[in-house]
């Protein structure tokens, strides 16, 4: 519980209407979209419309010692914005503008409260994109997904948010701002703080400006669906895709579970007896070497026994498939009360051996896993059904997580392609790193955040 004298101050700061101190703005603001997290209510909720307001809640929240959660739109899937040791809750969506497209240099600078989408529709008529591509590019904010170092459906080819941040405007814990990076394409001066603040899950500072690289739109693109009766051959089938070094744009992937699911929810057509489908796009600025990827990669389906090929023949019908693939998480939440969404991530040479893991795990801990995903990037997204009210289920439900964790690991890959550690998989993160691997993070923690006030219990649980 905040004192007057600390409410008073902040609405000297940011006026009234600024500060949120309602039972229901507290309950709002005690989640986000993670699954099977204990909720937490905040102190106070502030929507500073300015960056020196910002600084001056943080020199606030220093002073007084009070926890500090940056906020954007808390979509995000890893518990990231939970305020579980309460403090005060910074919401970014006011400072929504975008302060500069620099056509001349493939550049674009915006505040971190913006929409991702904005600024692709922005951006467009310069027939230019900013390629990362989260499922929720129309909700979640640049600053969010900076801080998460988002991935999506391009994320193969086109790489994640952290290939396309240049620079960034940050407010250190103590209140001071600095600027990292810039607008030049090479930049190799001191250490590389850029790509330290983007992806720390607001736990060393708080961006106030972001410079993003954009590229010129491809002008061509194929799309289809392939369809299988066994999921080890659609496997196959992403694993010789790239072994072959053809790189699609998308390369996604949906289990026999999701695809029913999907249908059922979103009445689009998938055939729900296949095994797996594929979703796959090629694109690029040479029409013929779009036709000859494309073909490629059909031949690989056939090759791999892939019973049918629909080939999108409209903007309408690739935009039908690629909606089935957005609505996978929204499809599967209604089977059960609690989804409970994973994204473990592999080599992608490693994707079948993934694959079947998680039907052996599925089976031994008797749960319902539906999988689908970025599987081109070996980045799988095992979604279990369950209900967070069954005390038995629910175990069975945690240790199949470590298994699924520790199978990734085991594999060669990482706790996470781009949903973040947050408090989800705090307690993962010595089987990637070691201890000695933490303790280098956890120095560069103590350094810039030395009181530990910025979003406190995340990346490595504890404070
Ligand atoms: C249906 C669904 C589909 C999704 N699909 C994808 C997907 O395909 N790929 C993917 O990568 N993710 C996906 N996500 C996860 C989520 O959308 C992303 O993590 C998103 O980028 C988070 O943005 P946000 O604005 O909601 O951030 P929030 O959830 O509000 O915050 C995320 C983290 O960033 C920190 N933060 C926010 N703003 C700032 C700031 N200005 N400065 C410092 N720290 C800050 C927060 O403290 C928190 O740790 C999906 C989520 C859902 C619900």
């Amino acid at each position: 519980m905040l004192s007057q004298e600390v409410l008073n101050e902040l609405i000297k700061i940011l006026g009234k209407e600024n500060v949120l101190t309602s039972k229901e703005d507290m309950i709002t603001y005690s989640f986000d979209a993670t699954a099977d997290m204990p909720s937490q209510e905040p102190d106070v909720v502030v929507t500073p419309d300015t960056k020196e307001q910002v600084v001056a809640v943080v020199k606030l929240a220093n002073k007084y010692q009070i926890p500090l959660i940056t906020r954007g739109s808390g979509t995000n899937l890893s518990g990231g914005t939970i305020p579980i040791k309460k403090g005060i809750v910074l919401s970014m969506l006011k400072l929504d503008k975008i302060v500069e497209i620099d056509a001349e240099n493939l550049t674009a600078r915006v505040q971190p409260g913006l929409v991702i989408q904005r600024l692709n529709e922005a951006v467009a008529s310069y027939g230019l994109i900013y390629p990362p591509d989260p499922g929720t590019v129309t909700t979640a904010t640049m600053g969010g997904s900076v801080s998460e170092c988002s991935g999506g459906l391009r994320g193969l080819k086109y790489g994640v948010t952290k290939d396309y941040v240049m620079g960034l405007e940050v407010v250190m814990a103590n209140g001071d701002v600095i600027r990292t990076g810039g607008k030049t394409v090479k930049n190799v001066s001191g250490y590389d703080l850029t790509k330290l603040f983007t992806g720390a899950e607001g736990t060393l500072g708080i961006i106030t400006e972001i410079t993003v690289k954009l590229i010129p739109a491809p002008k061509y693109r194929r799309s289809m669906l392939a369809i299988f009766d066994n999921l080890d051959k659609a496997g196959k089938t992403i694993a010789d895709i790239i072994s072959n070094q053809v790189i699609p744009a998308t390369l996604e992937i949906m289990d026999n579970v999701t695809i029913r699911t999907v249908e059922n929810y979103a009445k689009v057509g998938l055939p729900t007896d296949a095994e797996a489908v594929l979703i796959l796009e090629v694109d690029g600025s040479i029409e013929q070497v779009v036709v000859n990827e494309f073909n490629t990669v059909q031949k690989i389906c056939k090759e791999n026994g892939a019973v049918d090929i629909k080939l999108a023949q409209s903007d309408a019908e690739r935009d039908g498939i690629f909606a089935a693939r957005r609505a996978a998480l929204p499809a599967l939440a209604q089977v059960k009360p609690t989804t409970v969404l994973e994204d473990a991530t592999v080599p992608r040479s490693k994707i079948p051996e993934m694959l079947k893991a998680l039907k052996n795990i599925a089976k031994k801990y008797n749960l319902q896993i539906g999988t689908f995903g970025h599987a081109g990037d070996g980045n799988l997204h095992p979604t279990i059904l369950t209900d967070e009210s069954d005390k038995e289920e629910m175990e069975r439900v945690h240790k199949a997580v470590d298994e699924i964790f520790k199978v990734a690991i085991e594999l060669g890959g990482t706790l996470s392609g781009e949903h973040g550690i947050g408090m989800a998989k705090a307690k993962y993160m010595e089987w990637e790193f070691g201890q000695e691997g933490i303790a280098v993070m956890q120095k560069i923690k103590d350094a810039l955040d030395p009181d530990h006030i910025l979003n406190p219990g995340k990346m490595f649980g504890g404070n």
